[in-house]
């Protein structure tokens, strides 16, 4: 080892553990002045200043949770000790070096397990499906997929033992520390090979769902020393999850603000803009466009099975999710693409004061996954079974048609048209498929989920995603027995 690289090592693992106010000046560090070596001081000084600021973000973080009950956040000197040979760091165990035995423990809270009280035999609960079992299309569980990745087999299973996936980290090289590469590289993969979002010059960050990392990115993108909490707004009839998911902590930092159409405020804000949107399935832009707005694009549904791919999403934060690409919901899966560093960082921060990470075990089995749906477009054995998005979207057209058939001679019920586009995936002119129907009451019923609901079928009202509550969201991706009863079911409501 360089002299410089043993004293960099020596010195630095030396004083990790002082507290902030015993940081000592870089003379009484290092005894090398800028005449001696002009460049190894620099590097020194660099170095130094790094340290220094590594260790003020430590500080304040120890300041605010030595004031608070433990919240669950990972000191950030794990990073930098890294117990000797750990996962991909490539450093070695030395006599001096830190060892970290610190750990600390959060609690998660609960899920409320409704879509447990039907759906047949749904969810492991062994129960049969009868022509009068209730139907609950209120969550979007998208169950459809099973039929294909039972198809797969051997194809898309890991094994993982006892003793792997056991560290809190990954790769400590990478700012999202918590990253498994292997998913990193499928997600690269998966975006050049449907062409639906730029990756390069993105840093990519994993969470437990993009419902962590929808409040993730709220934590980054609110300043932390405004006056005010930043307003988030998103255009109706929006995800009825993002007002619960802005308020329920009752957050300093940010509110909800309702309906981007009508925000007229001068004040700075985060609009979400979903597309192709849930409740609907229209294709969307930001609407307020006003300076001091930030977007978060959440194309949970921008997958060809669902919709053309018309171009390559370009914009500052993008979400995306296993749950609703490939049916994985279970694996709790999302990912961001994200250009700003600082940005990426605060919310990396976000996830490591919520889960300290994101589960291992997830991230493999979603690299596999998307492997394996990869593997399918490059020449892989498929073992004759249809490729992944061919088979979401050939399942897909035929529901939607069936449904439309099933209501073409209604006058109670009607449903959203959609506009045919380009698809550069496939090469054909498409339209779009959302994975829900929003569905509205032409009639003079008012409030749509109730009238549903007494037919044994559970949606999500219109009045949750700040619509009217003539209408309804209809999950079009459970499982096919329970869309053909639906089917049925609503064709003979009146
Ligand atoms: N965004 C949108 C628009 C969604 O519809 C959903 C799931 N319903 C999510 C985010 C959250 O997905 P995940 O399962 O990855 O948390």
């Amino acid at each position: 080892m360089s002299f410089q690289k043993c004293l960099l090592n020596s010195t630095y693992l030396n004083i990790v553990s002082l507290p902030l106010p015993f940081i000592y000046p870089i003379s009484a560090i290092f005894p090398i002045s800028s005449a001696q070596n002009p460049p190894l001081y620099q590097t020194l000084v660099f170095h130094h200043q790094l340290y220094i600021l590594e260790r003020e973000a430590l500080f304040e973080g120890r300041k605010k949770s030595e004031n608070k009950a433990k919240m669950g956040s990972l000191e950030p000197e794990t990073h930098i000790s890294f117990n000797g040979s750990c996962n991909v760091t490539g450093k070695n165990l030395s006599t001096d070096s830190v060892i970290n035995l610190d750990e600390t423990k959060g609690k998660m809270g609960s899920f409320e397990p409704e879509t447990r009280i039907s759906n047949g035999r749904c969810n492991g609960t062994g129960m049969k499906l009868s022509t009068d079992s209730v139907i609950n299309f209120d969550r979007g569980d998208p169950t459809m997929y099973e039929s294909f990745w039972q198809e797969m087999g051997q194809r898309s299973t890991i094994v993982i033992s006892g003793s792997q996936s056991m560290s809190y980290f990954s790769d400590v090289r990478n700012i999202c520390w918590f990253m498994e590469p292997e998913l990193a590289q499928e997600i690269k993969k998966l975006h050049q090979l449907v062409g639906n979002a730029e990756t390069k010059d993105r840093h990519i960050i994993v969470g437990t769902g993009s419902s962590q990392l929808i409040q993730a990115a709220l934590y980054a993108l609110s300043p932390s020393d405004a006056s005010e909490p930043m307003n988030v707004v998103s255009a109706v009839p929006y995800y009825s999850s993002y007002p619960p998911l802005t308020d329920y902590l009752r957050s300093k930092l940010y509110r909800w603000a309702g309906d981007a159409y009508t925000f007229n405020e001068d004040a700075p804000y985060i609009e979400f803009v979903t597309s192709p949107n849930n409740p609907d399935g229209s294709i969307r832009k930001a609407v307020v466009n006003k300076s001091g707005g930030k977007m978060v694009h959440d194309l949970a549904y921008y997958w060809p099975q669902y919709t053309p791919i018309s171009s390559a999403a370009d914009h500052d934060l993008m979400l995306f999710a296993v749950s609703k690409c490939t049916g994985h919901a279970g694996t709790r899966i999302g990912w961001a693409l994200v250009k700003d560093v600082e940005v990426a960082k605060k919310m990396i921060k976000f996830i490591e004061l919520n889960t300290i990470g994101v589960s291992k075990d997830s991230q493999l089995r979603a690299a596999k996954i998307i492997h394996t749906v990869c593997d399918g477009y490059e020449g892989g054995d498929t073992g004759g079974v249809e490729r992944f998005f061919e088979y979401g979207h050939r399942l897909m057209t035929e529901r939607w048609e069936r449904l439309r058939e099933a209501l073409r001679e209604s006058t109670l019920f009607s449903l959203p048209e959609f506009q045919l586009d380009f698809c550069n995936f496939t090469g054909e002119i498409r339209t779009t498929l959302p994975a829900f129907a929003w569905l509205k009451c032409e009639g003079d019923i008012e409030d749509l989920e109730m009238f549903l609901k007494s037919n044994k079928i559970l949606t999500r009202s219109g009045k949750h995603c700040g619509a009217d509550p003539k209408y309804v969201r209809v999950s079009m991706v459970d499982r096919d027995e329970i869309f053909n009863l639906f089917v049925k079911r609503l064709s003979v409501c009146h």
